[in-house]
């Protein structure tokens, strides 16, 4: 059998992203043991690099060793219990899937829902906070990949704060592209995605925790229902006192990845890499518009990194998707749930965020449409 050889393809889909050679050449290094003192140094950088990327002082701060979902699922699975209240707001399908981590747990989520392609509204969460005293926490998509809206993660996590829920917040998508605040926000569980605006490939999902968090897990009356996420044994691995203890096998060259994306990051500067994603997403907003096109989501609410495009009246939306990829080698994402055939998402994120994608996928969209792009 011949070895699996991928071909070239520009992703501005919904993640991965593209992933830039120098972290490629990073993931190919020697594999080390995972409890080398070489590595065990790697891991503590690393975790200085995340808590800049949080912008937090949290002392759990740490990558999850599987895709964004098991982030999600870490932060459910520590910090609810059965028999908990938990507020979880649905502008997207993300919301959806946060509401099944609760009731998998054995937890009751009161749901407010709110439009696909709208932010979560804050007189609503203020009014399910009220009419649940003593609900454990508030959760919410900061980033909804499936619609392209950015929602009020600031004041969402102080409404949780001034309620005493504990507030859980995904940050998959906005890690790296917009501003994600977590000791600013006061917010207490956030999990992200290393292939969305970090550039690496999937595989791992940053994530960090108050002190108010891990208060609340040590507090539990029942143990964490899943092994691999219990925060209170993976720590033994990532910041034993009295030395590292085996958990489970790192993923030793994803972690290599992972803090190269990193290291770019930080010389980028945070600042820097949101004004390039904001900049990015503002060429292509204006391209399409020259080319008589529309973006879905009001604009005060738009996520630069995922341009939710409406797609044309009367346009065979997955024919131009599956020409885009076969004759452009370009690939863009789908509607997904009730936008469905009615919108491409088209992903700006991390290294993908540059002046040349932009034109590159105008040009290649203009040519399906018949449309001149600018
Ligand atoms: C991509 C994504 C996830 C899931 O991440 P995986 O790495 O695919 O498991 C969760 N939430 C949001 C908002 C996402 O965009």
């Amino acid at each position: 059998m011949p070895s699996f050889i991928p071909p070239e393809v520009l992703l501005l889909g919904p993640g991965p992203s593209p992933v830039p050679q120098r972290i490629l050449d990073a993931l190919a290094r020697p594999t080390i043991g995972h409890l080398d003192p070489r590595f065990v140094g790697m891991m503590d950088d690393l975790k200085r690099l995340l808590r800049y990327a949080f912008q937090t002082g949290n002392e759990l701060t740490i990558p999850v060793s599987a895709p964004g979902s098991a982030g999600m699922e870490t932060a459910f699975v520590n910090v609810i219990e059965p028999g908990d209240t938990v507020i979880v707001c649905q502008n997207g399908v993300f919301g959806g899937r946060m509401r099944e981590n609760v009731v998998r747990i054995g937890a009751k989520p009161v749901m407010v829902n709110d439009a696909f392609g709208t932010p979560i509204d804050l007189d609503k969460v203020r009014s399910a906070l009220k009419a649940n005293p003593g609900a454990r926490a508030l959760a919410f998509v900061h980033a909804e990949t499936s619609t392209g809206v950015e929602s009020d993660a600031a004041e969402l996590c102080r409404l949780a704060q001034e309620h005493g829920a504990l507030s859980i917040v995904d940050a998959v998508t906005s890690l790296g592209g917009i501003p994600v605040c977590a000791d600013a926000w006061g917010a207490d569980a956030i999990y992200s995605g290393s292939q969305k605006c970090l550039s690496a490939p999937p595989g791992l999902s940053p994530a960090t925790f108050s002190a108010r968090a891990m208060e609340r897990v040590r507090a539990r009356r029942s143990p964490v229902q899943s092994w691999f996420l219990d925060l209170g044994l993976v720590m033994n691995y990532w910041q034993g006192a009295g030395g590292r203890a085996y958990h489970h096998t790192a993923p030793i060259n994803m972690l290599y990845a992972l803090h190269e994306a990193l290291l770019m990051l930080e010389s980028e500067g945070l600042q820097a890499a949101f004004a390039r994603h904001r900049a990015n997403h503002e060429r292509f907003r204006d391209g399409l518009q020259a080319m008589g096109m529309e973006l879905l989501v009001a604009e005060n609410c738009r996520l630069p990194q995922l341009n939710a495009v409406k797609v044309p009246e009367g346009v065979d939306e997955a024919a131009v998707r599956k020409r885009l990829l076969a004759d452009f080698s370009i690939e863009i994402g789908a509607g997904l749930g009730e936008l469905a055939g009615k919108i491409w998402r088209i992903g700006l994120m991390g290294a993908g965020s540059n002046p040349e994608s932009v034109d590159r996928v105008l040009a290649a969209l203009g040519a399906c449409l018949d449309r001149k792009a600018p």
